[in-house]
């Protein structure tokens, strides 16, 4: 067991501030990574100020991670130490139940370990997340991050990269879809890239009119204000799929009836309140309205490699950790360009 320098909200009220998480020793399939980066995801703050109930405190959070492997238990053969690695949203699971046969881990019927807010697969000992110098993960749980991506830019997509890539695979996203994507933060601007690198022709839809320019740079043929009223006329019955990253309250209904015949919206953004929905807004024209939860790690494996090919990474700003607190009052404020991603040096001291 080892104590290594993190920070850690003490309770749902409480700012981010220093704090020793504690690291096993490896076992002979783990593997010990330095972290260098870490992405700052919506989630980590939903559930550091426990937005989603039932959090567990002190938390590290922190589950966009980014390192080195500094050592290997004895039986690793995926990694070897100086390698580029990654870990996400999910550290272990059961292994043999249904989901985790087909690789949908994170949908083990045990309940998987998250990376942060969680108990290791024996129910007792805390995880805690990437906000820290180091982490220790059984090799299944950890990515092989290609050496041509940045590191800093590579660490948001082991979690908006895959929730975003994830949903595109699913339904099939392809040359001439027209996609929408709703929400231009850290999940969103992901998906701008993704889509439009599958052929997509990518409508930003979003609150904030001064992110026309950059979404348009990120990949997105075409821009449309969501506190505009006229855009659900002029856009009503246009898109095969709706990506919906939006972290607060709004009308699903309005944004099914920008779906074509058959059309799917995919709810990512986890809004903390109930959202109504009417029967009708599926009911006219067989349109579909899916969730999708992160992704299994053989298709955030998959992504990183797509990745790789298609020279896609995240745009970020990169902090201290010294700046944590901020940096989570200007995401929810919707000022971020478009991922804080913290580099984990400014821990090291
Ligand atoms: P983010 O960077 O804060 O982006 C959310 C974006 O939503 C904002 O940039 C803003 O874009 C838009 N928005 C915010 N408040 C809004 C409002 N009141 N009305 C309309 N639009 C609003 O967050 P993120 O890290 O991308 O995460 C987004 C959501 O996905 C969070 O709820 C997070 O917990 C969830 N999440 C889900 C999964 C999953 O597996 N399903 C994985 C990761 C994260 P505009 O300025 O363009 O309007
Ligand atoms: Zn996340
Ligand atoms: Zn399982």
């Amino acid at each position: 067991m080892a104590k290594v320098p993190a920070y850690a909200a003490v309770s749902a009220k409480a700012p981010l501030a220093p704090y020793e998480a504690e690291r096993r020793e490896p076992k002979e399939h783990d593997v010990v990574i330095d972290v260098l980066f870490c992405g700052v995801c919506h989630s980590d703050i939903h559930q550091a100020r426990d937005e989603w109930g039932g959090g567990l405190f002190p938390m590290v959070p922190g589950h966009e991670v980014i390192g080195r492997v500094a050592r290997t238990g004895a039986e690793v053969k995926k990694l070897k130490p100086g390698d580029m690695a990654g870990v996400g949203c999910m550290v272990d699971s059961c292994r043999e139940c249904g989901p985790c046969s087909e690789s949908l881990e994170q949908f083990c019927e045990k309940g998987c370990a998250w990376t942060y807010n969680s108990t290791e697969m024996d129910r007792k000992t805390p995880t805690f997340g990437g906000y820290s110098t180091q982490i220790v993960a059984d090799e299944r749980f950890v990515l092989k991050v290609p050496e041509n991506l940045d590191p800093a830019g590579a660490a948001p997509l082991l979690c908006a990269g895959i929730t975003t890539y994830s949903p595109l695979r699913q339904f099939n996203c392809k040359k001439g879809d027209r996609v929408g994507v709703v929400g231009l933060g850290g999940l969103g601007h992901m998906a701008v890239k993704l889509a439009s690198s599958m052929g997509a022709e990518v409508t930003m839809l979003s609150t904030s009119r001064g992110k026309e320019a950059d979404a348009k740079r990120l990949g997105a043929a075409k821009f449309a204000l969501t506190s505009d009223e006229a855009t659900f006329e002029k856009l009503a019955g246009y898109f095969n799929i709706i990506i919906d990253t939006v972290s607060a309250p709004h009308d699903y209904n309005k944004y099914l009836g920008l779906l074509k015949v058959k059309g799917t919206m995919v709810v990512v953004g986890v809004p903390p309140e109930a959202v109504p929905l009417h029967a009708h807004s599926l009911i006219g024209g067989n349109r579909r309205l899916s969730g999708s939860l992160i992704g299994g790690i053989k298709e955030t494996q998959e992504m990183l490699d797509y990745c790789s090919k298609h020279n896609i990474v995240s745009d970020v700003e990169v902090i201290p950790i010294q700046k944590i607190n901020e940096a989570y009052e200007r995401v929810v404020k919707g000022d971020v360009r478009y991922r804080f991603v913290i580099d984990i040096a400014s821990l090291r001291g």
